[in-house]
C-alpha cells in the first residue's frame, strides 16, 4: 500500500501515519524527521535545510524530491510506505509521480486531514505548552509564530497538492479535528474500500 497522508502542520499527520505504521507493517517516511536527522547528523543537506526550517519555510525541491527518491528504493519500502508531509509542492508531487512511474508502481490513496486554522493553531500552542511542562524542549518550529508561517507556507504551496490528487481520482478527506479514534476510523474505513 502506497498512501500519503496530507494536511497542514499539526494536523495528526504524524500520530495517524504511527498507528498505519504497526497496522500495515509499512514505512512512515517523513521528509520533516529525515530533514531533522539531517540537521542533526550535520550532513551537507541538513546544513543547507536548517536555517530554513527554523524559519518554518519549506526546503527545496530538489533537496526533498532527492531524499524521497533514495528513501523508496530502501528494501523496506519496497512493499509499500506512508508519506508524511511529503509532497508539499505541486513539482514534488509530479515529481514522485515520475518516480513511481520509472518503478512501474502506483498510489493507492491520497487522505487529506481536514482542520480549521484558528483551532490549528490554539491546539499547537497546547503541544508547546505540554511539552514545556513535560520538561521537554519546545521544537522550534513548534513555537506559534514560526508556526503561523508554516501554516501559510501551506495555504501557499500546498494547498495546490489537495487539487492534483483530486484531479488524479485519489483523494480522500477526513475531518482531522475530529477526535484522534475517530480519524483513526475514518482512515481505516477509506483503506478498506481502497486498498
Ligand atoms: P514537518 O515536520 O513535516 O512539519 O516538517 C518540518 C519542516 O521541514 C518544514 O517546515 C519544512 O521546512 C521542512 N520540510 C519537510 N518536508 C518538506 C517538504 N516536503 N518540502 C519542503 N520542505 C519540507
Amino acid at each position: 500500500m502506497r498512501l500519503i497522508l496530507l494536511g497542514p502542520p499539526g494536523a495528526g499527520k504524524g500520530t495517524q501515519a504511527t498507528r498505519l505504521v504497526e497496522k500495515h507493517h509499512i514505512p512512515q517516511l517523513s521528509t520533516g524527521d529525515m530533514l531533522r536527522a539531517a540537521v542533526k547528523a550535520q550532513s551537507p543537506v541538513g546544513l543547507k535545510a536548517k536555517a530554513v526550517m527554523d524559519s518554518g519555510a519549506l526546503v527545496s525541491d530538489e533537496i526533498v524530491v532527492g531524499i524521497i527518491a533514495e528513501r523508496i528504493d530502501e528494501p523496506d519500502a519496497h512493499n509499500g510506505f506512508i508519506l508524511d508531509g511529503f509532497p508539499r509542492t505541486v513539482a514534488q508531487a509530479e515529481a514522485l509521480d515520475a518516480l513511481l512511474k520509472r518503478k512501474g508502481k502506483q498510489l493507492d490513496a491520497a487522505i487529506e486531514l481536514k482542520v480549521d486554522a484558528d483551532r490549528l493553531l490554539a491546539r499547537i500552542m497546547r503541544r508547546a505548552e505540554e511539552a514545556r511542562a513535560a520538561g521537554h524542549a519546545v521544537r522550534r518550529d513548534d513555537d506559534p509564530e514560526v508556526f503561523k508561517t508554516r501554516l501559510e507556507a501551506y495555504v501557499r504551496d500546498t494547498a495546490a497538492v489537495t487539487p492534483y490528487y483530486a484531479r488524479s481520482g485519489l483523494l480522500r478527506e477526513v475531518d482531522g479535528m475530529a477526535p484522534i479514534a475517530e480519524v483513526s476510523a475514518a482512515i481505516d474505513a477509506i483503506l478498506t474500500v481502497r486498498v
